[in-house]
């Protein structure tokens, strides 16, 4: 028989709790597992590079040798950005099969697509490769997760009969055409969505304190996750949200969430609205600290800048870029503009651009 799908909720294994040293906490790591799994999430989504390629390795310790095959669906995805030929696919697949121990991959997904990494696909026949994948048992279903305009989407969409496509959703981004669009195609064509980002990299669940007052007035404390997530369930055609759970309040908070979802009625549709009027009176950098910009030559933290710029712009604390440069191992005034990281950003931001901008700032408070 096949497995189904016990929760919407789904756990993103991309922000794993991490110990003093920045290494996967997996004592943790496995209490949250065990509490997903008790309240039936039997979803989780890896990638041959979270957390420095450490992901897999931590699933198969904390999921894969302790519980049954049948009972747990496991996502994983083909690093497009390292693949240079046939053989890299083959071989890249095999060592996420052996670093996960998960015998196959029950949704397998071409890793973040845009527009240079449809020509890898094509150039490199990988479509092809993992159909054969498929044929044999090693992936039971194909999709990919994409980062770019509709257009691209649009094009590539076509290239096979995918099972499912990831997209970056919620209420922030929905606010513009181009993720509607692609919302819409992907709808229109009925294939399952599954929901990346549903909060933002965490900036939906903790945004500008006039937002999480008007959440509070509607809902109360601590409900901005909550809404969030509940926003992306309510959506048609969705099969799945992630979430990436870093420690054991968030596991509970999504069980709940999911639970008891805010229903998406008038009052919430307002509440959204308001949000995002409150949002969008700020300057902030879209960064949902994915790391794929990462790692930097001169080892600039970029996401955590970036974290901090739109602190500072929220609160106009001095103190906040001030403790952030003391504390910082290199400091983002050592950026060359190498635009190294720029090409690799989802969100298409101007990296060297916005952290120039954050220089600026930090050298008028010196
Ligand atoms: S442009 Fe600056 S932040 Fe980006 S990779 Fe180069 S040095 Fe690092
Ligand atoms: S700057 Fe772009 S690539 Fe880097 S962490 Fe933020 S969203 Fe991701």
């Amino acid at each position: 028989m096949e497995k189904q799908i016990t929760s919407r909720l789904g756990f993103g294994c991309m922000r794993l709790p991490v110990d003093e040293n920045k290494e996967i906490d997996m004592e943790q790591f496995k209490a949250m597992v065990d509490c997903a799994m008790e309240n039936g999430i039997n979803y989780f989504d890896t990638a041959y590079g979270y957390h420095s390629e450490k992901s897999e390795g931590a699933v198969k310790t904390a999921l894969v040798d302790r519980y049954p095959r049948e009972r747990f669906l496991l996502a994983d995805k083909l690093p497009l950005w390292i693949i240079e030929s046939e053989e890299d696919v083959e071989k890249t697949f095999n060592t996420q099969l052996e670093r996960t121990g998960a015998g196959y991959f029950d949704y397998y997904l071409l890793h973040a697509v845009n527009k240079d990494r449809v020509e890898t696909i094509r150039k490199f026949n990988i479509v092809e490769l993992l159909k054969k994948k498929l044929a044999e048992g090693k992936i039971k279903r194909l999709g990919f997760s994409f980062h770019d305009t509709a257009e691209v989407l649009e094009d590539f969409i076509g290239d096979y009969n995918w099972d499912f496509i990831q997209l970056q959703l919620n209420y922030y981004d929905m606010e513009r055409e181009d993720y509607k669009q692609q919302y819409e195609l992907v709808k229109s064509r009925n294939i399952p969505l599954a929901v990346m980002e549903p909060v933002r990299g965490g900036f939906l669940a903790r945004t500008v304190p006039e937002a999480q007052k008007v959440i509070e007035a509607a809902y109360g404390e601590n409900k901005s996750a909550s809404l969030a997530l509940s926003y992306v369930n309510s959506l048609e055609g969705v099969y799945i949200v992630l979430s990436g759970m870093s420690n054991m309040e968030q596991v509970k908070d999504n069980i709940n969430t999911f639970a008891n979802p805010i229903p998406m009625d008038e009052k919430a549709q307002q509440t959204i609205a308001e949000v995002l009027k409150e949002i969008n009176a700020f300057k902030v950098v879209d960064c949902t600290k994915c790391e794929y910009c990462m790692p930097c030559p001169v080892g600039i933290n970029i996401p955590k800048v970036f974290e901090i710029y739109n602190k500072y712009e929220m609160f106009k604390s001095e103190w906040i870029i001030k403790d952030y440069i003391k504390e910082a191992e290199v400091n983002p005034a050592e950026c060359i503009g190498c635009g190294v990281c720029a090409s690799s950003c989802p969100q298409a931001i101007a990296i060297p651009e916005r952290i120039a901008e954050f220089n600026a700032i930090a050298e008028k408070l010196k």
